[in-house]
């Protein structure tokens, strides 16, 4: 076992998981906590419950505090909307959004920057596979 982990790496939990599929605990009584959010507020205190605990690296088992980032509900639905939104006229093949930010035009067409990101990434990644790019 490693024990001096990457400083970008997911914390995991290994302890049980509730039904969404988050790590937690119980604290007495039958109430169970949240393992990242019991964790977030040990380091940064406590925080209201009307904000919840986004996974910014999209691990529900990850408990780094450095990963999450406290919105509001109100923007965690809007999140949540726009990743499960279905319709091909709102977003591309693999679910992005065509709002202002993602939205490209290329000669009248439309293309999705996260696709575009992703391609673009992956191409060096296969070029520095082969030994193209050297790892910087
Ligand atoms: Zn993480
Ligand atoms: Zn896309």
């Amino acid at each position: 076992m490693r024990m001096v982990a990457k400083t970008d790496e997911c914390w995991l939990w290994t302890g049980p998981q509730n039904l969404a599929g988050y790590g937690s605990f119980g604290v007495g009584r039958g109430s169970k906590r949240n393992a990242h959010r019991w964790l977030w507020e040990q380091i940064n205190g406590r925080a209201s419950p009307k904000l919840h605990l986004d996974h910014l690296c999209r691990n529900r088992l990850c408990v780094r505090p450095e990963h999450m980032e406290l919105v509001t509900h109100s923007e965690n639905i809007r999140r949540g909307a726009r990743s499960t939104y279905q319709s091909d006229k709102t977003q591309c093949v693999h679910g992005h959004p065509y709002d202002e930010v993602n939205t490209a035009w290329y000669r009248g067409t439309r293309y999705c920057r996260t696709c575009k990101r992703e391609a673009t990434k992956q191409r060096r990644d296969r070029l520095r596979q082969a030994g193209t790019l050297s790892n910087r």
